[in-house]
């Protein structure tokens, strides 16, 4: 008989999320969605949750709950869980195959790890947990003999282009890079990038820190540290191009010289379908590639000089196994002060350069100092002065 695959979908109101939803209503034989989670935005979730009939909804941030527990925001048969714990509670007392980790910053680390001990399946759009916590979750994906499928376009185009062949004939892998809101600004005009114009991204529609994160291209660098953890590579393995259209999601480059690549329009909708079905393919409604059209795909190296998020990934990955939560952390905080204009678009860059020089880290690696090493940094980066950098 078939079976409805049982899904929690951790970040249900984002951009992620609201795809994700889209393609499981298309489908509503083959999925039943059993728990949900949002931030803030309470009154979507309830919508959310009502359409779909969710049992068990996480409000992870504490006033919000309280509020919506006090209007009575959601139906009296759903369990809904609130706060700090309101994730990691949801993973614990749910039954789901699989979690569709859609939640923004390095926050999804705890609920993702607990949903891979409790068996589940992972798919996985968040990549700044496992830039802060890589070596913790693949640990614990082999140890608990689950799947870990990548939401996050290049990393399952690269997924898809190593099926069937063996890993170890790699050479390397190179990701494609849009080259985000800035990639034609003068590079002396940088320092004058406002929010507004940062989250105007020319291909992708995606949430505010990661359009951000285009900009700058510290999205790069998270995902070539993102790809280190997911297919076990040494940093002279791991490549960017730039490519404006978009189209190619990445390549991998095999020893024979051969170049494989995975292709398709610039939406995630192709990637999130791939992993809720996967291994099966399903038919998407939403246009691929017309090849009765003519269309040209252009691929340049980056300039060092309008993105140096991307050397300081390197130097990251040289700091294992401190390096991916200092530059993870040190980036958060510095997207979320250039959001409330404190500082310049190119203080983002300085601000991690400054905390992966400057943050003391302990000789030995373990998750409470891993944590801890997140939370210094998050200090140090709140503090630097802009007039400092
Ligand atoms: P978004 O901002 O649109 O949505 C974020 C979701 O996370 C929302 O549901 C929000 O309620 C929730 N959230 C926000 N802060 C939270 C917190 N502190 N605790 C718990 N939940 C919180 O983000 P998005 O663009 O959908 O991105 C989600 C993740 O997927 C990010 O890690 C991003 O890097 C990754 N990703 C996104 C895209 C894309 O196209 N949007 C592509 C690849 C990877
Ligand atoms: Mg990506």
């Amino acid at each position: 008989m078939h079976k409805a695959k049982r899904i929690i979908l951790l970040g249900a109101t984002g951009s992620i999320g609201s795809n994700t939803l889209e393609i499981i209503q298309r489908f509503p034989e083959d999925f039943q969605i059993v728990g949900i989670s949002a931030h803030t935005n309470s009154q979507a979730l309830a919508q959310i949750a009502n359409t779909f009939q969710v049992p068990s909804i996480a409000l992870s941030d504490e006033s919000t709950y309280q509020s919506a527990i006090q209007a009575e925001l959601f139906s009296k048969n759903s369990q809904v869980y609130g706060g700090d714990h309101a994730l990691d509670q949801l993973i614990q007392e749910t039954q789901a195959d699989m979690v569709v980790v859609a939640i923004v910053g390095a926050r999804a680390l705890s609920p993702t790890l607990k949903a891979i001990q409790k068996g589940f399946d992972i798919a996985l759009a968040n990549k700044e947990l496992l830039v802060l916590g890589g070596s913790f979750v693949t640990q614990a994906v082999q140890k608990n003999k689950v799947r870990l499928l990548p939401i996050d376009s290049e990393h399952n185009a690269i997924f898809q282009c190593l099926h069937g062949n063996n890993s170890k004939d790699l050479k390397s892998i190179i990701l494609t890079a849009s080259g985000g809101a800035c990639r034609d600004t003068p590079i002396d005009q940088l320092h004058t990038i406002t929010p507004e114009q940062a989250k105007q991204h020319p291909n992708w529609s995606m949430g505010a820190k990661i359009t951000i994160d285009s900009a700058t291209m510290a999205n790069k660098g998270l995902e070539l540290i993102e790809a280190r953890w997911l297919f076990d590579l040494q940093p002279h393995q791991l490549k960017v191009t730039l490519h404006p259209e978009s189209i190619v999601h990445s390549f991998v480059h095999w020893i024979d010289g051969s170049v494989l690549a995975q292709l398709s329009p610039p939406s995630m909708t192709f990637a999130i379908q791939h992993c809720l079905f996967y291994p099966d393919k399903r038919t998407n409604p939403k246009p691929s590639l017309d090849f009765d059209t003519s269309f040209s795909l252009n691929f340049a190296p980056p300039e060092p000089k309008r993105y140096p998020c991307l050397q300081l990934a390197y130097q990251a990955l040289e700091q294992e196994p401190y390096g991916g939560a200092i530059y993870n952390a040190a980036n958060e905080i510095a997207v979320q002060r250039f959001i409330e204009k404190a500082i310049r678009f190119t203080d983002i860059p300085k601000i991690i350069q400054h905390a992966l020089k400057h943050i003391q880290v302990p000789d030995t690696l373990s998750l409470e100092s891993l944590l801890q090493i997140d939370q210094d940094t998050r200090d140090y980066a709140l503090q630097i002065d802009p007039k400092k950098l």
